[in-house]
């Protein structure tokens, strides 16, 4: 019998491709030629944040690529529009996978089974033709999914669209709602934001509520998360969907996949060339004693919001590392205020991109003041960081949520954000008696997700399962 072949696709950003590598890196270790598809701009990018080497892969890790269908751009060191990607891939997605498994059995074993980013369903399409099993990797929350799993149903009881823009400031978006599986207490507003038009064809809408409708298409769920975390929506996605493999947090799993393979560690997915001179500045900081500000991937700002967390960051006192990637301000460089710049220099540092599970793991991290990305939510968690929230856009609402009301690890920063508010939560996350609290929390957490990727843990068992069933036995 030949070696079993997954392909894996992820949806084209960095929130996506990160944790499509991990598990890509998981599978190998447990037998699998890996195929990983990135698309053409991200393999550029890819190459110039990393080098060859990170792409060069192992005889039986290959890299393949795809267009994503938008027109050039000058400079590529930016995030994609996130709705174009979408209609682009859903327009030509399936044609270029077709075309791509065609290509991959060249010389190869044949392929037995494909893994594809849950926004990313017409991979599923493809793979049946091909009469090989196909699964959708969810990269969001369990909560997050669940949120996007009922968004035709807020459409159907008529919550969304809304009637007009006065929705979003009237307190209609605090309307709670209990008829939803596993999610009780959950708001209007704490679903993923897209949920937050007055617009019927709103493209994310209808997107997202569209792919994850498609998920009943798939042969299993794949999402990175672990039980104790979302106990009760994960126990309500098993009652829909016959088979939901939890196998997070991924990060610790690729880890010990690439101690069995060392060459693994070179393979990388961080589109922005990290700047690890901050683990040095970390080393001269004491425990607990410093605030990291990242917004993530995607996150795009005002230039008023933008000095707000400068100047909230200074009346604080506390020392800071800031990663402000060159495209976080709206149709502008980052341009900080003189004066400020001029009070923090002894205590904050600033850079475009860092190794970010290394500074949350450094001791020196006290608090993430994030915009509450899942990856970013759970790297968090496993570093025992608790954090401050702004959420942007998508399930980050969600994950906030979460991360606030249920878990008690985050504070939830006002969308239209002001200097005082963001001293005042972070002084209350470190100093007061709210942060003992979060930080006894945070430590729980840990250790239940180490507890999870553990032998005998949920997600070490959730990854059992997977591989059996990706290798055609049962599940
Ligand atoms: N990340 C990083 N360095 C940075 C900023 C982000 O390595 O300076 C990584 C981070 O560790 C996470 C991912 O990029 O794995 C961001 O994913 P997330 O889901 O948090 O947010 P998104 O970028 O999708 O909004």
């Amino acid at each position: 019998m030949s070696r079993p072949h997954a392909v894996l696709i992820p949806y084209p950003a960095q929130g996506h491709v990160t944790p499509l590598l991990h598990l890509a890196k998981v599978l190998h270790s447990r037998g699998f030629y890996v195929t990983f598809v990135n698309s053409e701009y991200n393999h550029r990018r890819l190459l110039r944040s990393r080098g060859e080497d990170s792409l060069a892969g192992l005889d039986d890790f290959q890299f393949e690529t795809i267009p994503d269908g938008l027109p050039p751009i000058e400079n590529e060191d930016v995030t994609q529009d996130v709705p174009a990607l979408c209609t682009s891939f859903a327009t030509h997605g399936a044609a270029l996978f077709r075309d791509l498994l065609a290509r991959v059995d060249d010389g190869r074993p044949p392929v037995s089974c494909v893994v594809t980013d849950g926004v990313m369903s017409f991979a599923l399409e493809v793979a049946g033709e091909r009469g090989v099993p196909a699964l959708v990797f969810w990269t969001t929350s369990a909560c997050g999914f669940m949120g996007y799993l009922h968004f035709f149903e807020l459409i159907e009881r008529g919550y969304v669209p809304l009637k007009d823009e006065s929705c979003l400031t009237n307190g209609y978006l605090d309307t709670a709602l209990d008829w939803v599986a596993g999610m009780p207490g959950i708001r209007l507003r704490d679903f993923p934001s897209f949920v937050r038009t007055t617009d019927r064809n709103d493209v994310m809408l209808n997107f997202d509520g569209g792919e994850a409708q498609n998920a009943h298409r798939a042969q299993g769920i794949i999402l990175n998360t672990f039980d104790a975390v979302e106990q009760d929506v994960v126990d309500a996605l098993r009652r829909i969907f016959p088979r939901v493999y939890t196998v997070g947090p991924l990060p610790a799993f690729a880890v010990t996949a690439a101690r069995a393979r060392p060459e693994l560690d070179a393979i990388g997915g961080n589109l922005w060339k990290e700047d690890a001179s901050c683990l040095r500045w970390l080393d001269d900081r004491q425990p607990g004693s410093v605030v990291y500000v990242n917004f993530g991937s995607i996150t795009v700002m005002s230039p008023a919001h933008l000095a707000e967390f400068a100047w909230g960051l200074a009346r604080c006192g506390r020392p800071f590392l800031w990663v402000i990637r060159p495209d976080l301000v709206a149709g502008d460089k980052a341009v900080l205020p003189e004066e400020f710049l001029a009070e923090t220099k002894d205590r904050g540092i600033f850079l475009s991109w860092c190794p970010q599970e290394q500074v949350l793991g450094h001791p020196a991290t006290g608090l993430f003041l994030t915009h509450s990305g899942w990856n970013s939510t759970l790297e968090s968690i496993c570093a025992d960081v608790p954090m401050v929230c702004w959420p942007f856009f998508a399930e980050q609402t969600t994950n906030c949520r979460y991360a606030c009301a249920e878990w008690g690890i985050g504070l939830e920063i006002d969308s239209d954000v002001r200097r005082e508010e963001v001293a005042r939560l972070v002084l209350e996350a470190t100093d007061g008696e709210k942060g003992k609290d979060m930080r006894a929390k945070a430590t729980m957490w840990k250790e239940k997700a180490e507890a999870a990727a553990e032998a005998g843990g949920t997600s070490t068992l959730g990854i059992d399962r997977l591989v059996a069933f990706l290798l055609g036995g049962t599940d």
